[in-house]
């Protein structure tokens, strides 16, 4: 199994994964034209999808997704309440297929399982795909806490990508108006760097393969941050990457060991 990021900011995120013959991108938040150039840099292109997961209805996660579906033919996953979110007419042409936040499917080479996330969208989930050879991908983004069900789910990947939104002091000292600041830093917001490390403290990562960090706020938060955070990690165990806005991160392998 691989995964790469496209890009990942407030400005947009997507993020591709294969197995297999089986190729998915989960959310896409860039235009068609965009998604075409960023794929291509991974050496793919949108006709090499089988699907799009979409984890919620924000414009950085879901801009690019039914364009880019309805160009090239790819069926699209979301729940419900995502769907409820997004005007019906948006939906024409588009193969969607509609899921339930709490239990898993199969596509293709890839066993699903969305996972329900406290953040302020209709009714958002995450994702880990796990592909035949039991090798497990994590992508964990907007949520603003973490919870029991969040842990449980997300233990154990040997592939994890984790959102480090903002640095509490820099969101709350800098230029975002009240209401805003409290809504990123609230409990249906984004995680913090310090929760994200809290999270890879908490939770097994003995199996864990490759951690990218992502969703970094350009306004809140920095690299250096970031890294300051994270450097009460374990450097040994696993290598760490961090997606920007513009470059992603390149294709990264997992495999059995
Ligand atoms: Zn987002
Ligand atoms: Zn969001």
């Amino acid at each position: 199994m691989r995964f790469a990021s496209l890009g990942s900011g407030s400005r947009g995120n997507a993020t591709i994964v294969d197995v297999g013959s089986t190729r998915l991108l989960i959310d896409c938040g860039f235009s068609i034209k965009e998604t075409e150039k960023r794929l291509e840099r991974l050496g793919t292109q949108p006709s090499d999808l089988n699907a799009i997961l979409v984890t919620h209805e924000h414009g950085d996660h879901i801009r690019g997704v039914l364009p880019l579906a309805r160009k090239y033919g790819l069926t699209v996953y979301m729940t419900a309440g995502t769907h409820r979110a997004l005007s019906f007419s948006l939906f024409s042409g588009i193969d969607l297929k509609l899921i339930d936040s709490h239990l898993d499917f199969v596509i293709g080479d890839f066993a699903v399982t969305p996972v329900a996330v406290p953040h302020d969208a209709r009714e958002p989930v995450q994702y880990v795909v796990r592909g035949g050879d039991n090798l497990s991908l994590g992508v964990l983004t907007d949520l603003g806490s973490i919870t029991a069900h969040v842990i449980e789910h997300f233990e154990g990947c040997h592939g994890l990508f984790l959102e480090c939104n903002h640095d509490a002091a820099m969101l709350a000292n800098g230029t975002y108006p009240p209401s805003l600041k409290k809504r990123i830093a609230g409990d249906w917001g984004h995680l913090n760097n310090r929760q994200s490390l809290d999270l890879l403290q908490n939770i097994q990562t003995c199996q864990l393969q490759q951690l990218v960090l992502g969703h970094i706020s350009e306004q809140n938060n920095s690299l250096a941050a970031v890294q300051a955070m994270m450097s009460n990690l374990p450097s040994d165990l696993f290598s760490i990457h961090y997606a920007c806005q513009n470059d992603g991160v390149d294709w990264l392998a997992l495999s059995r060991v």
